[in-house]
């Protein structure tokens, strides 16, 4: 039987290669315990640690990964200057009850002359897909990657990337992952601001244009509550709102099917409003479900 190696800190084991994290996995599973798995970026926020204290309480054995996905970034994105801050991460982990960190780099994780594809047809054709084509296929490869190699029963994602979630839930379906998949509720700042480690890059004078788009989903909630059904209206109240602050661009407000993602012209049932916004540099993203 193999051990798991502690190479830093007192309680978690940092694990880097592929071959080390599916032992350890086949051991905490050859000996009945169940593994939860939180999928990171890392420059971890209390979003992340949110996922962490949802999966905490439902396994036996906390891993969370921690790796910047390059397949997940088109030309032109931020993946070289995405934030990393590897201590502080592994601290907070710590203090969050984690077992394991899985943070491999980009060689050991491909590999080399790597040429899979993992690509879904429909949901990445809405919201975010639409500015960032191949993104949701780059979380799709990785996802599955991560889920072969950490082996977990439970997964752990943030419902502030909606779409991701339903790409997840449905590649999970089609593809059979004996996996069950958790959404979390989205977590914000005081004020409002739904976290993100790209607020990073949030300069303090657009900090009232960032917070439009909460204001903008307050606005459609309330127009929703009088009684407005057509979505249209409710995007075009929510656009002034946003478009009223002149630091921000839209990149899209939509009111869709929580499910498929589809455009909905009427609210007649719970639907998913969902937008992403520029504010200077990062682009923003916040989602609510209205509900008639
Ligand atoms: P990231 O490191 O940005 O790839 O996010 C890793 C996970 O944390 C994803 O499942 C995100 O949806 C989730 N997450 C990020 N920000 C938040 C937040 N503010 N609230 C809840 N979950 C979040």
């Amino acid at each position: 039987m193999l051990t798991p190696k502690t190479f830093a800190g007192d309680t978690v084991d940092i694990i880097t290669t592929i071959e080390e994290m599916q032992s350890r996995s086949d051991v905490h599973r050859g000996s009945g315990k169940t593994i939860g798995l939180v999928p990171t970026m890392g420059y971890l926020h209390e979003g992340h640690l949110s996922l962490m204290a949802a999966a905490r309480g439902k396994c036996d054995d906390l891993v969370v990964s921690i790796f910047v996905n390059p397949t997940q970034f088109g030309p032109g994105e931020d993946f070289e200057c995405y934030p990393r801050d590897m201590d502080r991460d592994i601290a907070l982990c710590e203090k969050a009850g984690v077992d394991a960190i899985f943070a491999p780099d980009v060689p050991g994780l491909y590999g080399e002359n790597f040429q899979t594809q993992v690509k879904l047809t429909k949901l990445p054709g809405h919201l975010c897909g639409l500015s960032r084509p191949i993104h949701f296929d780059g979380v799709a490869l990785v996802v599955t990657k991560l889920f072969n190699i950490v082996k977990p029963n439970l997964s752990v994602f943030g419902l502030k990337d909606f779409q991701q979630v339903a790409v997840i839930r449905q590649m999970v379906r089609d593809l059979n992952f004996d996996i069950e998949i958790i959404g979390a509720p989205i977590v914000r700042e005081a004020d409002g601001l739904a976290m993100s480690s790209r607020n990073a890059y949030l300069v303090a004078e657009n900090r009232g244009a960032a917070l439009s788009l909460q204001a903008a989903i307050r606005r459609a909630t309330e127009a929703v509550g009088e009684g407005v059904r057509d979505a249209a209206k409710v995007i075009a109240m929510a656009r002034e709102v946003i478009e009223s602050h002149p630091a921000t661009e839209i990149d899209y407000i939509n009111i869709c099917d929580p499910d498929t993602l589809v455009d909905v012209k009427e609210i007649d049932r719970p639907v998913l409003m969902a937008m992403a916004v520029k504010v200077g540099k990062p682009r923003l993203l916040d989602n609510a479900i209205l509900a008639p």
